[in-house]
Order: structure tokens, then C-alpha cells, then sequence
């Protein structure tokens, strides 16, 4: 089976040569352990901090080991009591065909009416992130208006549909007339606005008529800069992620004064490290996707060899919803 390694630290943008395909035999397993084939990849943004060998919330990845990753697949032979052949699970493979557990780190899922793949998105670690940082920080009330970004994305179209849900004004940022249009169009939000457009500060003004009372935070850079500008007094902002600067790119900030002036929260976290949150969280996306209430959009790359290349495009922007290989 094929696997992919980190060969080697990206010096700025990731490249291709930071990856290794390496091909390994089916393995055997013993008492206690099941033998898995993964059907999808999941990539993720958080991936690109653990090839860098700086100070952060987890440990670096390992040269020369298995990049780290969501997957879900298959039990196709099992000595663990828990875990049947035929059983779909969802777990952290990594970027491999195959992988063997123990069984501790891996879920069954129903697959009856939720697909297998929306357990690496909004019913998975995305959609939980969007559900943590939503009612844990963010804390909205009916009537008020939220603004996140990379809003077409696996978190941000969670977030967005979540709060219309909670009766907010939910206005979405995003890269493109595309992106944009889907996200009202599909997802529902009441607004998008386009950050790559010469108008976007304007726009971004006249989606938001009544200032903006919570943020979730996925970019950094100009785009929160430009909605910290509109934040009312004593708002919240839950810091997800910074993806524009996740290859070195430097971040302008020039409305940091907002925070003191209007006496804002801003509360950083790492949805790992709430677990205690996820089987509420997971119930409600989970009803809300089987019941078409809660939509989705996937961007699949065919076969694990085409893994690099998509999560740089993910880093890019090239994607449009949630970012998956498809292995089987
Ligand atoms: P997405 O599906 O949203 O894909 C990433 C998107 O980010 C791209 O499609 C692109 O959208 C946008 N983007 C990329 N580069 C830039 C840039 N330079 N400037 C502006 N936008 C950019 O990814 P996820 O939903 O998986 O992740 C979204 C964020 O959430 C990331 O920052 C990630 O690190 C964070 N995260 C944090 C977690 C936590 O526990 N704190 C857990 C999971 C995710 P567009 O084309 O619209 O620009």
C-alpha cells in the first residue's frame, strides 16, 4: 500500500519535494488491533503548522514518518472485540491507504444517512470547530450580526449556517464572485463579500449596516483587519485560524485599537483540546446534515500521489468547500 511521508520543512511556500511516496506491505495484525482501508484523506490547514519546527499548541511532525491526517474507511479484518469487518470508522490514518489501530482513536459511523466523507468535514473535526468557537465564544443572540471568514470553506459554511439558525445576520468573507454567490446562494447566509475585490472594504460596509457583533476568525490579515474596523462595543472574536499567514507571509494589522476601544473579547483555541464538547456538537450537525439542513460542497483529489499538490492549492485558496482525497 502507499503512504506519504514528510521528506522534508518547508522553507516558506510548501513544496512538492517536502513530500515522499513510499510504498510498504499490507501489514498483519495481532490481538487487539484492526487493519483499516482508508476511502478518504482529509486535509487540513492545521497540517501546514506541524511540517514547521516552531513553538506551537502540538509537536512538530517527524521527518521521514507519516503526515498526520483524518481519514475514514473500512475495517477490513479486525482482533479487536469493538470493531467488526465491514465497519466504517473514522480515525487519524494519516496520509496512507491502509493503517492499523487499536482500536482507541477510532469511531464507527452510521453511514445510513450521513456519508462516509462528511466525517472528515461538517460532521467531523471542521464542523466542530465551527460549532465550538460559535457557542462557546462567540456566544450569539437572535438579531445580532456575525462575520467569519474563509466562509465557503469546511469551518466557515458551518459557521454561517449555525448562526442563521440562531437567528444572527450571518455575513460571510470570501475569495471570488464564485465563492461569494455560493455561500448566499447555497449556504444561505445573508451576505458574502469578496476580499479580493477592489470594493471590499465598501462592501464589506454595506453588508454590515448595523456593525458587526462577533467574528470568527479564519484568515487574518487585511480581511480581519477590515472587520475588526466594524466590531460594536463588548463584541466577541473567536481566533480559529490565520491561514494567510501560514507560509511566513507577514499580517498587517492597523485597527488593533478596536480591541480597547470597544472593550472586545478575543478568545484563541484549539477544538482538540475540547473534547468534552463533541458528542453535543456532533449530534446537532449530525441531524442537521441527514436531514439537508445543514449543506456542504467538497473538493475530492483522486488517489493519495495527488495529496501534495491539493493541499497546496488548499493553502491557496484552490479549493472550494472541503478539501478531501479519495483513496478508494
Ligand atoms: P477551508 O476549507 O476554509 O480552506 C481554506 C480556505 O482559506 C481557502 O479555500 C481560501 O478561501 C482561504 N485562504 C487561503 N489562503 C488565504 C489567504 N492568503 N487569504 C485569505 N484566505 C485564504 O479550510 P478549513 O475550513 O479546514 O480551515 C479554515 C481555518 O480554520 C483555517 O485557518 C484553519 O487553520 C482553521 N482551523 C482551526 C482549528 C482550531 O482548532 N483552531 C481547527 C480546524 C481549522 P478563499 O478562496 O475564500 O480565500
Amino acid at each position: 500500500y502507499q503512504k506519504i511521508v514528510l521528506a522534508s520543512r518547508p522553507k516558506g511556500a510548501v513544496s512538492a519535494d517536502n513530500f515522499r511516496l513510499e510504498t510498504a506491505p499490507v501489514p498483519t495484525i495481532t490481538d487487539g488491533q484492526v487493519l483499516i482501508r482508508n476511502h478518504y484523506l482529509s486535509l487540513d490547514p492545521y497540517m501546514r503548522g506541524r511540517m514547521e519546527d516552531t513553538k506551537s499548541y502540538a509537536a512538530p511532525q517527524a521527518i521521514g514518518e507519516v503526515m498526520i491526517g483524518g481519514t475514514v474507511g473500512e475495517v477490513i479484518d479486525s482482533k479487536n472485540t469493538k470493531f467488526s469487518v465491514g465497519d466504517k470508522v473514522v480515525g487519524g490514518s494519516g496520509w496512507a491507504e491502509m493503517c492499523v489501530s487499536d482500536g482507541q482513536m477510532l469511531r464507527k459511523v452510521d453511514t445510513a444517512h450521513i456519508p462516509l466523507s462528511a466525517y472528515l468535514g461538517s460532521v467531523g473535526m471542521p464542523g466542530m470547530t465551527a460549532w465550538y468557537g460559535l457557542t462557546q465564544i462567540m456566544q450569539p443572540k437572535a438579531g445580532e450580526t456575525i462575520v467569519v471568514s474563509a466562509a465557503s470553506g469546511a469551518v466557515g459554511s458551518v459557521v454561517g449556517q449555525l448562526a442563521r439558525i440562531r437567528g444572527c445576520r450571518a455575513v460571510g468573507i470570501a475569495g471570488g464572485p464564485e465563492k461569494c454567490a455560493y455561500v448566499v446562494d447555497e449556504l444561505g447566509f445573508d451576505a458574502c463579500v469578496d476580499y479580493k475585490s477592489p470594493t471590499f472594504l465598501a462592501d464589506l460596509a454595506a453588508a454590515t449596516p448595523d456593525g458587526i457583533d462577533a467574528i470568527f476568525e479564519n484568515v487574518g490579515g487585511v480581511v480581519f483587519d477590515a472587520a475588526l474596523a466594524r466590531m460594536n462595543p463588548f463584541g466577541r472574536i473567536a481566533m480559529c485560524g490565520l491561514i494567510a499567514g501560514y507560509n511566513g507571509e507577514p499580517m498587517v494589522m492597523n485597527n488593533v485599537r478596536m480591541i480597547l476601544t470597544m472593550r472586545l473579547t478575543i478568545r484563541g483555541f484549539i477544538v482538540a483540546e475540547h473534547l468534552e464538547f463533541w458528542p453535543e456538537g456532533l449530534k446537532e450537525l449530525g441531524t442537521l446534515v441527514a436531514t439537508g439542513k445543514l449543506k456542504f460542497r467538497e473538493s475530492v483529489a483522486e488517489g493519495l500521489a495527488a495529496a501534495p499538490e491539493a493541499f497546496m492549492g488548499l493553502l491557496k485558496g484552490k479549493n472550494f468547500g472541503k478539501q478531501l482525497v479519495k483513496l478508494v
